[in-house]
Parts: structure tokens; C-alpha cells; sequence
């Protein structure tokens, strides 16, 4: 230091700290969180902090000069004897067992016993009670939540079947199989035929995200170029494009439509395909959604973006959250059941990639991923 004080007195931290002296070592233990308790060479209790006292319901007077050993239960007294062995080595040792209190409670903690080298030992005691009782309740609450899905799975399956069943007769009912319809008529069953297609989807949705966080869903992975996987989600946005009043529009940097990846074409299809239906239903008319492929030093980016109204900050970490919106007081009326977004992260994070989002409220958001070309 350029500045220091050439004539300040020489500091001498080892002087400094025999200055603290017993009674300032024994305040520094009182004011620890943990138990502290100090013995002599033949285990006999030096002292004891008002934690440890505290614990075990013994005032320290009582202690002084009482060995460990009455401390624990007879199981952890031998490992104490067995412990104590290893310090006289020099050695520090750290095990679990219980304590009794003076009344006889039986207290299961963690002991971190180091020796002094004076002679006798420092015990540092942890209560597990506690920490105990965290670990169960993760593991019930861990539980809980596998049930939850397992639930959630199996429900999805029985409503599939009658599902689909409800869907082919209203199909048939369309085609007029089974009477010739009225227009009014036609209408509702038409209307009645849609909500069946949405909520097959919404069960498919449900299912797919389970299968993935069990890590039982099978990708087909195959060499396809971006041109062929891109293709169908390209004409079809062009038809949606002229049935809504926001453009569409593909932009591909050149050459990149014949680079090849090595994915499940149907997955990255639905990916791109959600991104699409999400744009479009948060872009008001006269707006654009697009979609942009371009190379970056590791891959194929894929981006889809939209003149929409935006996602906040704070909600962008949660919209991959399954359900999350269920506890969100501020919905927007085109939400669902934010299944579609944390289905289509499991997809690309298994083909080892993450999206990536961006947005600026009431203006703009993209959703982007990249994916390794094979090389
Ligand atoms: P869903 O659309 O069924 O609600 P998603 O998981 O696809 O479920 O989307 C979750 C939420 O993320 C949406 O409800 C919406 O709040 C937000 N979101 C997704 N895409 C966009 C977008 N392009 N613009 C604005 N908000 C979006």
C-alpha cells in the first residue's frame, strides 16, 4: 500500500490473539450457531456453548468436568470411545449418532470432532431433527408429484379412447353417414367436431409431456435436409397466412435449405408448428409472423418471430413451466393449458439443444433453437 502509516505500531497477529484470552474465546463460542462442546484429554467436559447446554437441557455447571460419554446413547457412546481413538492420532472425525438430554430425549445429530493440540477435543454438534425432517417431507412431497402425473397420465389415456370414438361418429355425422344435415345443424356439429380435434390434441399434449419427463418417449431420429423438414410447415403457414390477416413470411439464408440434420422430422415439425400457432394467436391483424433459418458457427438456427404483443420479462422464465398459467391471475383469453411450450422443450432438449426466447412487450417475440448439421 503506497500510503500506509510508516510510524503506526507493527501488528502482530499472533499477540492479537493471545489478547483475546478465555473469556474472549468463550464468547466467540457462545455466539456460534452450531452446538460447541470442548473436552480435555480423558473426555471430561472444559465447556459447553448455550446451544449445547440449551439442547440437551443441562445447565453448564452441571457438565463441567462430566465426561461425553453420558451424553449419548449407548450405541453412539461406542462410537464416540471407538472416535476418540482416531483424534488421539491427530486425526478428525465425523460421524452421525444420538444424543440424550437430560430428560431422556433421544436426539439423532451429526458430530464433527476435531482434536486440539493441547490435548482433548472440539465437537461441533449439527441437530438432524430437522434436517430429518426435510428429507421426508422432500421425499413425500417427490411422491406426491409422480402421482400427480401418474394420475394425470392414466386419465389421459381412458379419455382418449372415447374420445376418438366421439370424433369419427361426429365425422361421420359430417360426411352425412347417418342423415342429411340441416345448416343449422350442420353448424353445431361441425363446432362440436372441432372441440373434439382440440381436446384429442390436449390429451395427445398431456400424454406426449409425461412419456418425456419419465424419459419413455422414443424419438425416430433420421437424416432429413432442413428443405424436406421445413417444407410442409412452410405451405401450411402459407394457407393460414391467407385465412388470418397477419403475413407470413419464410427467410432462409442461402444454401442453408440443403444442410442436413439428423432429427425425428415429426417432433421438430410440431415444435415449429407451435411456435407458428402461438405466434399467430398473439399477433393482432396487420401484423407478420415469420420464419427464419439461418447457420450459426454450431448448427441450423430455426426462428420464428412475430410482431405480436410481446411476452414480460418475468414471464418468459415461466412459460415452460407445464400448468403454470392455472395459478396466474393475469391470463390472456387466447391462453390454454401451457402444455404446448414445456412439450416442445423436452423435444429439443432431447435432440440436445434449448430454446431460446426473446421478446420486448407490446412489440415482438421470437422463439429460437439450433440443431448440429450432420457433417
Ligand atoms: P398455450 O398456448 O396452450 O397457453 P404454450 O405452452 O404454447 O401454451 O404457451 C404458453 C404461454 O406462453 C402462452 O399462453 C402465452 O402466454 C405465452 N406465449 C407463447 N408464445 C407467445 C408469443 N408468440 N407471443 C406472446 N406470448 C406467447
Amino acid at each position: 500500500m503506497a500510503n500506509a502509516d510508516t510510524n503506526a505500531p507493527h501488528f502482530d497477529p499472533r499477540t492479537a490473539l493471545e489478547k483475546i484470552g478465555i473469556d474472549g474465546l468463550k464468547k466467540i463460542l457462545d455466539a456460534m450457531q452450531e452446538c460447541v462442546w470442548v473436552g480435555d484429554e480423558r473426555e471430561r467436559t472444559i465447556y459447553a456453548n448455550p446451544k449445547f447446554c440449551q439442547l440437551l437441557g443441562y445447565d453448564l455447571d452441571e457438565i463441567i468436568g462430566e465426561e461425553s460419554y453420558i451424553f449419548w446413547d449407548e450405541e453412539s457412546a461406542n462410537t464416540v470411545r471407538q472416535n476418540n481413538e482416531i483424534r488421539k492420532h491427530g486425526d478428525a472425525s465425523q460421524y452421525e449418532g444420538v444424543l440424550k438430554s437430560k430428560t431422556g430425549e433421544l436426539i439423532p445429530v451429526f458430530l464433527s470432532g476435531t482434536p486440539i493440540p493441547s490435548g482433548g477435543t472440539v465437537g461441533i454438534i449439527t441437530d438432524l431433527r430437522e434436517i430429518n425432517t426435510l428429507k421426508r417431507v422432500e421425499e413425500e412431497l417427490t411422491k406426491l408429484n409422480s402421482l400427480k402425473d401418474d394420475f394425470i397420465a392414466l386419465v389421459s389415456h381412458e379419455l382418449r379412447t372415447p374420445m376418438t370414438a366421439i370424433k369419427g361418429y361426429l365425422s361421420m355425422a359430417l360426411e352425412g353417414d347417418f342423415w342429411e344435415l340441416s345448416a343449422p345443424v350442420r353448424k353445431i356439429i361441425q363446432a362440436s367436431y372441432d372441440s373434439s380435434l382440440r381436446l384429442i390434441d390436449l390429451i395427445n399434449d398431456m400424454l406426449s409431456l409425461s412419456k418425456i419427463e419419465k424419459g419413455a418417449m422414443t424419438f425416430n431420429m433420421r437424416e432429413v435436409s432442413v428443405d424436406e423438414l421445413v417444407e410442409e410447415v412452410r405451405s401450411g403457414m402459407e394457407i393460414v397466412a391467407k385465412e388470418k390477416n397477419v403475413a407470413f413470411e419464410f427467410l432462409s439464408e442461402p444454401g442453408v435449405l440443403g444442410e442436413r440434420l439428423s432429427v425425428d422430422v415429426d417432433r421438430i415439425k410440431q415444435v415449429l408448428f407451435n411456435f407458428l400457432t402461438n405466434a399467430y394467436k398473439f399477433t393482432p391483424e396487420g401484423g407478420k409472423v415469420s420464419l427464419g433459418i439461418g447457420r450459426t458457427p454450431s448448427g441450423v438456427r430455426f426462428a420464428v418471430a412475430d410482431t405480436g404483443v410481446g411476452i414480460p420479462q418475468e414471464k418468459i422464465e415461466k412459460i415452460f413451466d407445464k400448468f403454470y398459467q392455472v395459478q396466474n391471475q393475469m391470463r390472456h383469453s387466447e391462453e390454454g393449458l401451457w402444455l404446448g411450450l414445456a412439450l416442445c422443450s423436452g423435444i429439443i432438449s432431447a435432440h440436445g439443444s434449448k430454446i431460446h426466447v426473446e421478446s420486448e412487450v407490446g412489440k415482438w417475440s421470437e422463439f429460437s433453437f439450433v440443431l448440429k448439421t450432420v457433417r
